[in-house]
């Protein structure tokens, strides 16, 4: 038996491999364990990091000093005696990297950068056809790149990584193919090479329900839960499926495409080309469809319907518009169906809306609790877990960020994020 079968038998035992043999895997591994617990702790003593992870003291004494030379690690203040001498904190450096997030979706860019706390420095955000114009939309995310970069007085060095999200499922998170059924013209298009090609870091993709199901479970209002849904309510109904803290992907990658779930058996024809999907109902298309034809007489309205976006039809709501806050209340009626055949399927503790229609509040939230509550199962039905997320307009961005501290602490790229950036 080789040293590392050795080691890996013990796996199971402990979270933390002992210093039985000091291959690299177990350096990786024990290196990865140590930095997370002070990342999750922000500060802690070396006597609680040994007491935690088993390790011995000159082990873990090894380890923080890479840690430290590292810059991911520093030392603080000094901690509370046990009797003794007084012991120094260890401090994660929230500020040792910064990362960037590209949320591309079908009709916008939005690009933050942020630390490794969540905090978002550089905002930017740019309206356009995502949809029809690859070539643009990537010239456009350059751009971007350069001018964050710059403002922030910052180099490629200075990244941990890049995390890029598209508006629809992926094929393979390492190519950067996804399906590109609603966006032929990116049939082609490789965008991790593209991106690569501006910035040469380590590059994490998503779908952008997935992202914003992990953005709200680390920094929003699912801290604490483990089984959530996300429901994105844009241009398409997706969703971001996190079971037991990991996002559910399915066989092909295409799971929580609760768009395409079928409410009426004969209802509106879809962009998929079915009828009756959920997204015909609540969907952009649906809702603008709708209200373009309510407002179609109204003589504030008729003059500037086809600028009409679903911000305008919210607004028009809040405003007392009675045909557009029925527009939502129909739509959050729909909703509901849609979330009660997820409660029936999952059995969340958290379902999480977001997206422009999101922000309707209370107008769409009612009508689908109530079509929830005639829909589930009487075990099922709960309708205080139904939430608006806490994020934003940034939650598809920082949740792409978010990946790359989700990729860059696990033990297999532990050695190249602690590089040296020099
Ligand atoms: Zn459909």
């Amino acid at each position: 038996m080789t040293e590392l079968n050795l080691v890996s038998s013990n796996i199971n035992l402990s979270p933390y491999k002992t210093e039985m043999a000091s291959t690299q895997a177990v350096r990786a591994h024990n290196l990865s364990s140590t930095l997370n617990l002070i990342r999750d702790r922000g500060s802690i003593t070396r006597a609680e990091i040994i007491q935690i992870t088993k390790l011995s003291a000159p082990t873990i004494s090894s380890l923080v000093n890479i840690l430290i030379e590292s810059g991911f690690v520093r030392e603080g203040g000094i901690g509370l005696s046990s009797g003794g001498r007084k012991p120094v904190v260890l401090e994660f450096n929230y500020d040792v990297r910064k990362i960037l997030g590209i949320d591309m979706g079908s009709t916008h860019i939005t690009i933050i950068l942020m630390n490794l706390k969540g905090e978002v420095s550089q905002r930017f955000s740019y309206h356009m056809d995502v949809l029809t114009r690859p070539e643009d939309v990537l010239k456009e995310i350059n751009t971007a790149v350069k001018d964050i970069l710059q403002k922030a007085g910052l180099t490629g060095r200075d990244l941990l990584g890049v995390g890029y999200t598209v508006p629809a499922p992926l094929i393979n998170d390492k190519t950067g193919e996804f399906i590109t059924y609603y966006m032929p013209a990116w049939k082609d298009v490789h965008c991790i090479t593209a991106i690569q090609e501006m910035i040469d870091v380590p590059i994490y993709f998503e779908n952008d329900a997935n992202a914003s199901a992990i953005a709200e479970k680390w920094w929003g209002c699912a801290l604490g839960y483990d089984n959530l849904v996300y429901i994105k309510l844009g241009t398409g109904v997706g969703s971001g499926i996190m079971i037991n803290g990991e996002i559910y992907k399915g066989f092909d990658g295409t799971a929580g495409e609760i768009g395409h779930t079928t409410i009426e058996a004969d209802g509106r024809k879809c962009r998929c080309g079915n009828h009756g999907c959920l997204e015909s109902y609540i969907g952009i298309q649906g809702i603008l469809s709708d209200a373009r034809h309510a407002l179609k007489d109204d003589p504030n309205w008729k003059d500037h319907l086809a600028d009409l976006d679903v911000k305008g039809v919210v607004r028009a709501a809040r405003e007392g518009n009675q045909d557009c806050e029925k527009i939502i209340a129909t739509a959050g009626w729909y909703l509901g169906i849609g979330l009660a055949n997820i409660i029936n399927l999952v059995n969340p503790g958290l379902l999480i809306l977001g997206g422009d229609l999101a922000d309707a509040g209370l107008t769409l939230l009612e009508p689908a609790r109530k079509s929830l509550v005639e829909r589930t199962v009487g075990f099922n039905t709960r309708t205080d877990n139904l939430v608006i997320g806490e994020m934003g307009s940034n939650v598809v961005a920082i949740g792409a960020a978010t990946l790359v501290i989700l990729n860059s602490f696990q033990e297999s790229n532990i050695y190249s994020t602690l590089r040296n950036k020099e």
